[in-house]
């Protein structure tokens, strides 16, 4: 009888709003058609998950879309758009504590924060994730080796069971850490409570250092990490033999009390945010149409190459004060950067390898890439901890986060060269990032977690969601079959 009142009530709450909609990934390579529904509040999410459970439906949940693969993208099926469920519930600027529902972005985070002295402890390279995308995927920042993933200062969930019940999950409820890394197919997070940490400026000091090839780039990581704030290394991916893996590391500290005499003066919004145009002419939101003639391997290598030149020449060794936003969210100045690689989109890849195999499997696959003649566009290097999350891509070691175009002719060769970059990483003993995912496959899963980790993984599953509601294809494709290999074994 439940399920005929919940089937009742989305009649009236889904029947105008699911429009059919074409639902890409952030990259715009994969993806396909969906109902997609527009959730709007947590009382609506409830009703629409007993229709679906009760109408045998399949949704796949989404926040700001920014996965760059599959993980947020549910061909053919209903796709629950949460971005509207964003009210702002607590802010204690005395303590740093936040509450907001799921929807709420990590831009409008900082813009409430920053005034009051407080900036949030991970973000990623972009500021457009709502807070549930963020802890559906445990997302790390450029100081994931200091202060680990974001899970790691979430206070509190709030989750609604796909049976439309609603439960709050404290970090000491073994249930926490197993929401947190689990990629919307555990429960939907309704709303998250998150510990920001105090700034005593608007401004970092950040510190360039030119690095000739991958030797010294994994030296330098090494000498920088133990009293850095913030780690991060571009590298240009097309250079080979003695350049193989050169790049552009920089490292940031925050301002301790005094060190910025008017710490106020930045730590307003206007601060953190770069001109709206480029030379006070050219609109940012333009700026890809200009970059869109070098979306070729031979534009990409100059471009590469001109970073790893002015970078020797005009960075290296120099320390200079930058605002968060500047620093932090460096991608979001070139706004739809990623039409660079429009009409076939692109992929990013990322693998997370433990620190003593870091180096000789970092080696091993930008020689592949040349081998293959498929070299990364963007590479982009940072160091890591463990974390206890349960399918968690956290490790102590190093990640390489790799850009590659996808054109009508290079799909499949594209996917084969990331499935040999993968056995290399497994073998390795290293992880992968759903939220960077479109090629992984099923084997390469049942590898690379503790096989006791996705077990329980599938516990909860079957115990919270049973029927198998929430479902999206990154699912479909790479962890449900992995989860029935795992079965299947004695
Ligand atoms: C330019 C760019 C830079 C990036 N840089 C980084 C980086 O530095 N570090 C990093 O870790 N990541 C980075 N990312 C990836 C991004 O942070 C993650 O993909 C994040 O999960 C995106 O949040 P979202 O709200 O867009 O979630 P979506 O992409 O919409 O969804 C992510 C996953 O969470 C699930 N989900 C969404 N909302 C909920 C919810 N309320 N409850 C339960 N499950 C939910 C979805 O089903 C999906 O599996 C970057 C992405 C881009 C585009």
């Amino acid at each position: 009888m439940a399920g005929d009142s919940a089937a009742g009530a989305l009649v009236s709450v889904s029947a105008p709003l699911a429009a059919r909609q074409t639902v890409l990934g952030w990259g715009m390579a994969v993806g396909g058609e969906s109902d997609v529904i527009a959730i709007t509040s947590q009382q609506q999410l409830s009703e629409v998950l007993r229709w679906a459970a009760a109408a045998g439906k399949q949704v796949a949940l989404r926040g700001s879309g920014c996965s760059y693969g599959d993980a947020a993208c549910g061909r053919g099926k209903i796709v629950l758009d949460l971005r509207g469920m964003k009210r702002l519930l607590q802010w204690d600027p005395s303590s740093g504590r936040v509450r907001a529902e799921a929807g709420y972005t990590i831009a409008d985070l900082w813009k409430v924060a920053i005034g009051d002295g407080w900036w949030p402890p991970v973000v990623s390279g972009t500021m457009e994730p709502s807070l549930g995308g963020a802890a559906a995927m445990n997302i790390h920042g450029k100081n994931a080796y200091r202060v680990g993933p974001i899970g790691d200062h979430i206070c509190a969930l709030k989750i609604c069971k796909v049976d439309g019940t609603f439960a709050e999950v404290l970090p000491a409820d073994p249930l926490f850490a197993a929401i947190i890394s689990s990629f919307g197919e555990l429960a939907v997070i309704c709303e998250v409570e998150l510990q920001l940490k105090k700034v005593y400026s608007g401004e970092l000091e950040v510190l360039g250092v030119s690095v000739p090839d991958l030797d010294k780039m994994f030296d330098e990581f090494e000498k920088l990490q133990d009293d850095s704030d913030y780690l991060v290394s571009w590298l240009d991916a097309f250079a080979g033999g003695s350049g193989l893996g050169r790049g552009l590391i920089h490292a940031a500290y925050q301002l301790k009390p005094g060190q910025d005499p008017q710490p106020q003066a930045l730590m307003r919004v206007e601060a953190q945010q770069l001109p709206p145009r480029l030379f006070g002419v050219i609109p940012k939101s333009w700026m890809w149409v200009f970059l869109k003639p070098f979306s070729n391997k031979l534009g990409m290598r100059l471009i590469n190459w001109a970073k790893q030149t002015s970078g020797r020449l005009l960075e290296h060794g120099k320390r200079y004060r930058q605002s968060h936003g500047a620093f932090h969210f460096l991608l979001d100045y070139v706004p739809n950067w990623k039409f660079i690689y429009k009409p076939h989109g692109m992929i990013q890849h990322q693998i997370f390898v433990p620190k003593a195999q870091a180096r000789l499997v970092f080696r091993q696959v930008l020689e592949l890439e040349h081998r293959h003649g498929m070299p990364a566009f963007l590479a982009v290097m940072k160091r890591h901890r463990a974390d206890r999350f349960l399918l968690t891509h956290g490790l102590d070691g190093y990640s390489l986060a790799q850009d590659f175009p996808v054109t009508a002719g290079n799909r499949q060769q594209l996917w084969a060269l990331c499935a040999e970059i993968d056995a290399l990483v497994a073998a390795a003993g290293g992880r992968f990032y759903f939220a960077k995912d479109a090629t992984l496959k099923p084997e390469t899963v049942v590898q690379s977690w503790p096989a006791e980790n996705l077990r329980e993984f599938a516990r909860l599953r079957q115990q919270l969601d049973p029927q198998g509601v929430l479902s999206t294809d990154l699912y479909e494709r790479a962890v449900a079959p992995a989860l029935a290999q795992l079965s299947a074994q004695p």
